[in-house]
Parts: structure tokens; C-alpha cells; sequence
């Protein structure tokens, strides 16, 4: 995580304690600090399905991962069941975290895992979390009390059938409830519940909406009133899980609905960079508004132990000029550096040359200020911004990817300097998941961040391309490994940074 969290080991999961824990409603970005460093913590993780992707991956490698939510098709895991095992854990020593979507005691039976714990005296806390009746309706423009026209909320389950004679819901006391209704669990039974409430008196005309996979990558919203609800639903194809909500305060969703409106709502992009690079990103692009698929089509296999790299480590204070490619050759360079024993310090007496403001933030994060930086981000730009540097006869460091073109080095050599072209790793073809393949079938967009990624990505599915999809290009010389795969570059970025990228991109969905 980058945020920084005051760091005290009491925070982290106690042996011998379970850990009820709200995950949220999906999206990653509304789980809590809480759950976070207790997952991170946990011995074993006892999960339900409606879990947003990515707070699984939070658990320690060696942490036992146990499903007990429902599959489709499959018997539910009792519940008597999940509470033996609780204790069972429990009892152990171990530490136990028990995660629920959502808020643990808002639907999610927390309420009686918490006793059964009680009554077997296993030590246990509760952490809340954003419950979806709240979370969805907000991504989805409607905020569930409102000064002028609802004073109270009720969270309602939906779930049982409401034309049973023996509801243990009052249909009539929920249709006169002075404020908005939210109900869970209830989509299935829609037009049943709008009947009831309508027959029990409740306003037919009365704002109402329903919001499929709220806060989740793809959440859909249908609005309309208490008796258009249900056709309106079917007519989307609305299902599971979703929230209904019923009140005047669904009419808001007309002026505050925010979700749709950010400039990639709706537009599934794949990035294809390499997993370790894609995260920034991936991130700058979801918080557009994009559904992102992360197709990696290369791997960084870093080359450390190569001879040319612990010579070129070794000899690092020797060198006039050191010229840095990308933010991976800054990583992997200082780390060479590391494990020789040396620091930035080496670097001292050089001039040192990055190729584009993300090399120069990585140098900057280690403590050094590049002497130069040119204004375009690709390696004739530098060959230009150099032009000043006296390079004659001196000895001249390039310490960059295996498979690079030559042209800065062919350019340095020229001008009569002693190059030595130092490969600090390579990149190797990454075979992609199945899942990302198909998910990228659909892409309103595809992102090239370099060269190999295209090549690789051809190799690796071929026919498969997504062919419907937009292609974004970094720059000139990736959009030219677009045309040699026989393909066309719809959008090139004119500034060759991921920033650029995403601003060229931004620009095309506003057009479209
Ligand atoms: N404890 C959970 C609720 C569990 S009951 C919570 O506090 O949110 C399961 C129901 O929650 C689903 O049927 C659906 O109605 C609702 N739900 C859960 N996640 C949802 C989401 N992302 N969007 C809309 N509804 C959701």
C-alpha cells in the first residue's frame, strides 16, 4: 500500500482471535484500514463469494485461504458449519479472519457468528464495513437521507418470497415508512415487493431505482418509479446482487449521478505493459472511470549476475555519462548497485542522462536530480538534449533493456565516445491468463506502452486480437510495431509518457 499507516504491531490479528470483517461492496478502494492490515495478518481467511478482487491478494502467501460462500449450482456451506470452523480455528491459536462482503451485520449473518463465538468463549472483534445499501445507491448518484425529503432509511432484506402468507416483513407498516426504503436481496423478487408495497399503499409513482453491482467495475443503474420498476429491471436484464430503493430521493440521481459521467465511464481499456509496470497505470485509468484488463504481454527477467553488469557496477565512478532508458533500468541498476555495497554515491562524478520524466522520478526517488532530460521521450530526443555533453574519448555508460535500438549508442559512438551498452535485464514473452484473453475480447480500447509489447502480444494470441478495439500507441516507435503486426494506430500520444497515453486517450472517448 502506499498510503502510510501508523505502524503498531497491536494493530496487526491477535492469536487466538476471530475477526469479523466487512470487505466492503466491492470496490477495492472502500475496504477499510482495519480489514486491510488484519487480512495482511491473518493466519487463516474464511471468505465469502461477494468479495471485491484484489483483498485476497492482501493475505500473507503462507495464510490458509478457506471458501465458505455459495457457488452457483452448489450447496452453501452450512452455517452451523462456518461456525464450527470458526471456533475450531479459533482454538487453535491461530488468527482468524472471518470477511464478509459488505458490512458483517448488515445481512451477513455476523450477528450469530458472533454468538456462537460468545458461547464457545473464542475471542473475537467485530470491524465494520460499507454496507452496499449505502455505497451503491451513493456510486449511483442518490443519497439515501436528504434534508428535504427523507428523514429516516430502512434496510430491508427481500430475499424471502412476499407473497407467502407468513412474511416476517410488515408490508404494511414498510408501504407508510416516512423515508427511503432499501431493500437487499430483493431483485428476484421485484415484482412481487412492488406489488405488495403498492398494494399495502405505498405511492406508485414514488421515485425508485435499482443498482446491479454497485461500486464493482461495470455497475449498472435503472431509474424509475415504484410501479415501472419491475419492467424497467427486466427490460435491462438486472440480476443479482443488487440493491432496490424506493423514496423521492431517487429523483436526485438526475443532477448528482457522478459515476457516469467521469471520461472513461464504460470503456473497457487493456494494458498491455509488463504486471510490475501496469499498476500506475491500470490505477490512473480506473479512476477515469475504466474498466481495465491487465493483459501483461511481456515479463521483466532482470540480468544482475551478467558480467557487463557487475563489470559496469564496478567501474560505475569511472564514467563520464550515464544514460538511463526507463524507470525499471533505474530500479534494477540501483539494485546491482546494492548488492556490491554501493549507493548513488557512484554516480557523483558523472552526468547523468534519463530518457523521459518517469526515468527521472525513479533516479529522483533515490536521491538523484538528472542533469538531463529531454522534452520528447525517445531516444533520438536524448541523442539531441546530449549534444552539449563533451563526450570525446570518454568513457560513456548506457545502461538499459537487452532488446533496445541502438540508436543512442550508434550516436554517442560517433561523437567519439567509449560506449558501453549494459543490458540490466531482458524482456521475455508472458503468457496470458485465459480469463484476460476473453475479457479482452470486449475492449473499447487497446494501450501499447512499447514495442515488445506488441510483438509479444501477437505471438502470444494472435487471432485472438481484439479487432473492434481502438489501439493507442505511446509514440512513433511503438505505433510502427503496430503497423509491421498489420494493424492500424487509431490514437499515438503526443507527449511518450503514460501520462500522454492516457491524455490521448481521454481525448479520442470524448470524441467518440
Ligand atoms: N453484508 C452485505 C449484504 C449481504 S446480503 C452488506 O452489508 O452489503 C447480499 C445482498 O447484498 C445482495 O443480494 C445484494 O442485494 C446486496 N449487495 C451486496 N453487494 C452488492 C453490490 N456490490 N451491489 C449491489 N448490491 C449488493
Amino acid at each position: 500500500m502506499s498510503r502510510s499507516l501508523p505502524r503498531d504491531a497491536s494493530r496487526a490479528a491477535r492469536p487466538g482471535v476471530v475477526y469479523l470483517v466487512g470487505a466492503g461492496p466491492g470496490d477495492p478502494g472502500l475496504v477499510t484500514v482495519r480489514a486491510l492490515e488484519l487480512v495482511a495478518s491473518a493466519d487463516v481467511v474464511l471468505h465469502d463469494r461477494l468479495i471485491g478482487a484484489g483483498i485476497l491478494e492482501q493475505a500473507r502467501d503462507d495464510a490458509e485461504l478457506i471458501y465458505v460462500g455459495k457457488r452457483p449450482g452448489e450447496p452453501a456451506v452450512a452455517q452451523g458449519e462456518i461456525e464450527s470452523l470458526l471456533i475450531e480455528h479459533g482454538r487453535t491459536g491461530r488468527s482468524v479472519v472471518r470477511l464478509k462482503g459488505g458490512d458483517p451485520f448488515v445481512f451477513g449473518r455476523g450477528g450469530e457468528e458472533a454468538e456462537a463465538l460468545a458461547a464457545a468463549g473464542v475471542g473475537f472483534e467485530v470491524v465494520p464495513g460499507v454496507t452496499a445499501g449505502v455505497a451503491a445507491p451513493a456510486y449511483a448518484g442518490i443519497p439515501v437521507t436528504h434534508r428535504d425529503d427523507a428523514s429516516a432509511v430502512a434496510f430491508v432484506t427481500g430475499h424471502e418470497d412476499p407473497s407467502k402468507d407468513e412474511t416476517a416483513l410488515d408490508w404494511a407498516a414498510l408501504a407508510r415508512f416516512p423515508g427511503t426504503l432499501v431493500l437487499y436481496m430483493g431483485v428476484g423478487n421485484l415484482p412481487a415487493i412492488a406489488e405488495r408495497l403498492e398494494g399495502a399503499g405505498r405511492d406508485p409513482a414514488e421515485p425508485a431505482a435499482a443498482i446491479e453491482r454497485g461500486t464493482h467495475a461495470g455497475q449498472r443503474t435503472v431509474g424509475s418509479t415504484l410501479a415501472g420498476l419491475p419492467d424497467a429491471v427486466a427490460e435491462a436484464g438486472l440480476g443479482a446482487p443488487a440493491i432496490l430503493l424506493f423514496g423521492p430521493v431517487a429523483a436526485r440521481r438526475d443532477a448528482i449521478a457522478w459515476l457516469e459521467r467521469r471520461p472513461l465511464h464504460g470503456r473497457r481499456v487493456v494494458v498491455t505493459r509488463a504486471r510490475a509496470q501496469a499498476s500506475g497505470l491500470a490505477a490512473t485509468l480506473r479512476a477515469l472511470g475504466a474498466e481495465v484488463v491487465e493483459l501483461p504481454a511481456i515479463r521483466i527477467e532482470p540480468r544482475l549476475d551478467a558480467a557487463e553488469v557487475r563489470d559496469a557496477v564496478a567501474d560505475l565512478h569511472t564514467y563520464a555519462l550515464v544514460c538511463l532508458t526507463s524507470p525499471n533500468g533505474v530500479r534494477l541498476l540501483f539494485e546491482a548497485m546494492a548488492t556490491r555495497g554501493r549507493d548513488a554515491r557512484a554516480l557523483a562524478n558523472a552526468t547523468v542522462a534519463a530518457i523521459g520524466p518517469g526515468t527521472a522520478a525513479a533516479l529522483a526517488d533515490r536521491g538523484l536530480i538528472a542533469d538531463i532530460v529531454p522534452d520528447r521521450f525517445v531516444a533520438e530526443a536524448l541523442v539531441e538534449a546530449l549534444a552539449a555533453v563533451e563526450v570525446r574519448d570518454r568513457p560513456v555508460l548506457v545502461a538499459r533493456a537487452a532488446e533496445a535500438r541502438d540508436v543512442l549508442p550508434d550516436a554517442l559512438a560517433e561523437r567519439g565516445a567509449k560506449v558501453d551498452v549494459v543490458a540490466l535485464y531482458e524482456t521475455v514473452r508472458e503468457d496470458p491468463d485465459p480469463a484476460a484473453i476473453d475479457a479482452a475480447a470486449g475492449a473499447d480500447y487497446v494501450t501499447f506502452t512499447s514495442s515488445s509489447t506488441v510483438r509479444n502480444l501477437f505471438d502470444a494470441i494472435g487471432d485472438r486480437f481484439p479487432r473492434n478495439a481502438r489501439i493507442v500507441s505511446i509514440g512513433p516507435v511503438t505505433s510502427q510495431a503496430v503497423r509491421d503486426a498489420g494493424l492500424t494506430v487509431d490514437v499515438e500520444a503526443r507527449r511518450h509518457d503514460p501520462a500522454g497515453l492516457v491524455e490521448a486517450l481521454v481525448a479520442d472517448a470524448g470524441r467518440g
